[in-house]
């Protein structure tokens, strides 16, 4: 019996075929889709479709068959970015985009880079390497007491001064607010410094239009909202910027060799991407795009708060939870502590029942949770494929624990 739902606006596509088309929906109550989601079908089709095709007449005459699919890629991307399709690159991760495009900066011996509190471990550990090597001097920018997330006063203030990038997370992956990504922007568009966005959290579950934000580089990850495979990831680059980057990774997919004193590029922002990687996973990206691109990232967004919404309003009547997020605009990522048990005990106890969360640890944010004195939260983080009734049942079999 599908659970009935309400029926979405956009595309007319009802709640009952998103989760037909889901079929993971038989067998758990997914609430980790900020770690990876359930994919529908159509991805699912996309991806095996493309190894069956390998499995019967190799790789490159496979690649060379699915050619047009692999090429709208880029046009895809292009339209849920709202950028030319020569601004995307694609990546096999969020991290490998976002290190790509820091790299790229080739930035200066002590230059100065902004970053926020919600920063990822990994690219921190870019950052830190980094500053190691070149001296670069990394200053952490306050959160605003109200919204909970990067000030734009502390922005404006740091941003008087030179600096070679300012690199910000748009939502962290532990939850909290989501950072002013448009007014971030404007202050760096401002004052002519490279803003390199980490949308991981963001891009698949609310519209995100580089141009109006004004980033420099955006990085994305397929799996999470998206509900792209894994092994998938995008990277944008703003026109622009191109001649001021330079590629960390060169290869033969990126530039064509002409001599050692110069390679040619292929194209714009396709410089930044290698030469090996999953076909089936860069077509079946294509399909989650393509499938969000059908439900509307509007509509996908206006569904994903009104569920967690929900889930926090029936947490918070559950005996021994304590929510563990502040500020504003709060998005599906909600992480809390149980006072019974540590965070890892309830996740087993949950995926034993058949409940899918995760455990959010420190190095997925580590300066916030350390200036927190926090060490590991429950995270659920419900996609509009998910009903309230899952919630509903979610939050019971919490209260049983
Ligand atoms: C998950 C995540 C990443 C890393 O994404 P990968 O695709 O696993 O590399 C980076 N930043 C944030 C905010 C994330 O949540």
């Amino acid at each position: 019996m599908p659970e009935s739902g309400p029926f979405f606006d956009t595309g007319g596509i009802s709640l009952e075929r998103l989760r037909r088309d889901t079929p993971g929906c038989s067998e758990v109550l997914h609430l980790n889709n900020a770690g990876a989601a359930l994919m529908p079908l159509p991805v699912h089709r996309a991806q095996v479709g493309h190894l069956a095709r390998e499995l019967m007449r190799g790789g490159t005459r496979a690649a060379r068959e699915a050619a047009e699919d692999a090429e709208g890629f880029y046009s895809a991307a292009a339209k849920l970015l709202g950028c030319g399709r020569d601004e995307i690159a694609f990546a096999v991760s969020a991290t490998q985009a976002w290190q790509t495009a820091f790299h790229a900066l080739d930035l200066k011996r002590g230059s100065r880079v902004l970053i926020g509190r919600a920063e990822y471990g990994s690219n921190l550990m870019s950052l830190y390497q980094e500053a190691r090597r070149r001296g670069l001097e990394i200053e952490i920018l306050p959160d605003d007491a109200a919204t909970g997330s990067v000030s734009l006063e502390a922005l404006a203030a740091a941003l008087e001064r030179p600096a070679g990038l300012l690199a910000v997370t748009h939502l962290a992956s532990t939850g909290g607010a989501v950072a002013p990504a448009r007014e971030i922007g404007a202050l760096a568009r401002r004052q002519g410094v490279p803003f390199l966005l980490d949308a991981c959290q963001t891009v698949g579950q609310m519209p995100v239009d580089v141009k109006r934000i004004g980033c420099d580089m955006l990085a994305a990850t397929g799996r999470k909202w998206l509900r792209g495979p894994r092994g998938s990831g995008l990277l944008y680059v703003r026109g622009e910027m191109l001649d001021r980057l330079c590629p960390p990774l060169p290869d033969l997919a990126g530039f064509r060799w002409t001599g050692p004193e110069d390679f040619v590029p292929r194209g714009a922002a396709r410089r930044f991407e290698q030469y090996e990687h999953s076909l089936a996973a860069r077509i079946a990206l294509t399909q989650a795009i393509l499938y969000c691109l059908e439900v509307g990232p509007e509509t996908i967004w206006q569904d994903v708060r009104r569920l967690a919404d929900k889930l926090r309003k029936d947490l918070s009547a559950v005996p021994g939870v304590t929510l563990q997020e502040c500020g504003a605009p709060l998005a599906g990522i909600v992480t809390f502590e149980l006072e019974r048990m540590s965070a890892a005990q309830a996740a087993q106890a949950l995926a034993a029942k058949g409940i899918n969360v995760s455990v959010a640890e420190a190095g997925a944010a580590p300066l916030d949770f350390a200036e927190r004195g926090l060490t590991a939260l429950l995270r659920a983080s419900p996609h509009y494929y998910n009903t309230e009734g899952e919630i509903a049942r979610f939050c019971e079999t919490l209260r049983k624990l």
